[in-house]
């Protein structure tokens, strides 16, 4: 994996797991996943280089994933079956575990933003509803209207989804195309030159799920986690599995008490969510700096970037395209 020696500053994102074929790939579509992924590592990468914080630095990235429409999270979220756009965000400071969260949001242009907001303005973790809305309001936070998170292909995906569900067929996943509409996510892990870690995570959860559905993306210990002590972690896959299962915190805690590298401890618990039927991945990064990017599906859109400043992106297994300039370089990396 990239970025798996110690980093002074490193930051990893990501943009949603899945079965990603390549046929369902479009040449435009792909580049357009690597320069969204490539402008969100631009945005944590200036903080991080700038002496900035891990909390900054994720902070900016999430924010540039949500203003990308490609992205299930802020402006092109995924619809839930009543055609509504609710949405779950989390952000957490690995130098104290301090931490926000907020789930079935409509509103805020980034709803990362409505997370840091709970963190630092409120007393609380998770806030939901009325109660989330008058704290961003209060704070001044950018709001949007409908036609502002509104996406024809998040919109024709829930009419297919629905579609299906009508006729009563199986899920006909061999494109890769039910999960792509299904899935995704955006997140970001970071240390700064402090060595203070800071994890962030935002989605729109999955299409059409029930009203009031929340996933892990805002549960703290599921979804996000950072502790300076060990890593901190973003996740993207079928919440459901990874709140049972305490993904981001079962990292820790084997780092923790079993001594378990980030490597190691992160590659076991995504392969185990893949065996439980916990399709997805994630991105971590250890006190050190060092980058794991485990998922236990055929690809999850992400990117590394340290210290040198070079953007690594990557969709499938064993492609990396690093941006050297103005010219981009796809290259193999050995898994
Ligand atoms: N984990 C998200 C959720 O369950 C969805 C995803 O990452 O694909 O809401």
């Amino acid at each position: 994996m990239t970025l798996s020696h110690p980093q002074p500053f490193a930051l990893a994102i990501h943009g949603g797991a899945g079965t990603i074929k390549r046929s369902a790939l479009t040449p435009l579509l792909t580049e357009g996943y690597h320069a969204g992924l490539r402008r969100a590592l631009a945005a944590g990468h200036e903080v991080l280089a700038d002496g900035g914080s891990a909390l900054d630095a994720v902070t900016a990235a999430v924010m540039a994933l949500e203003d990308e429409p490609l992205f299930n999270a802020g402006r092109g979220a995924v619809f839930t079956a009543e055609g509504t756009q609710e949405m779950d965000a989390a952000i957490m400071d690995g130098r104290d575990r301090s931490a926000g969260a907020v789930a079935g949001l409509f509103g805020p242009r980034n709803p990362i933003l409505a997370a840091r907001a709970v963190m630092e303005h409120s007393e609380h973790v998770l806030l939901i509803g009325e109660g989330a809305l008058d704290l961003c309001r209060r704070q001044g936070l950018p709001m949007e209207d409908a036609p502002y998170f509104f996406t024809q292909p998040r919109w024709d995906a829930l009419q297919a989804e629905l579609e299906r569900r009508r006729s009563g067929a199986p899920e006909d996943n061999s494109d890769g195309g039910a999960d792509q509409r299904r899935h995704g996510t955006v997140g970001a892990v970071a240390r700064d030159r402090d060595g203070n870690l800071a994890a962030a995570t935002s989605t729109g959860g999955m299409t059409a799920k029930a009203k009031g559905r929340v996933g892990d993306s805002p549960v703290i210990g599921a979804g996000t986690f950072a502790d300076n002590i060990t890593c901190a972690v973003s996740a993207t896959g079928h919440g459901e599995h990874f709140i049972r299962r305490c993904a981001a915190h079962e990292i820790d805690a084997r780092m923790r008490w079993a001594g378990q590298t980030l490597d190691r401890a992160a590659g076991d618990v995504v392969a185990e969510l893949g065996v439980i039927g916990g399709s997805g991945g994630l991105i971590a990064i250890d006190r050190d700096g060092r980058v794991a990017l485990p998922f236990n599906c055929s690809g999850m859109y992400r990117g590394a970037i340290g210290a040198d400043g070079l953007p690594m992106t990557a969709i499938h297994r064993e492609e990396y395209r690093m941006a050297l300039g103005s010219e981009d370089q796809s290259f193999q990396t050995p898994s």
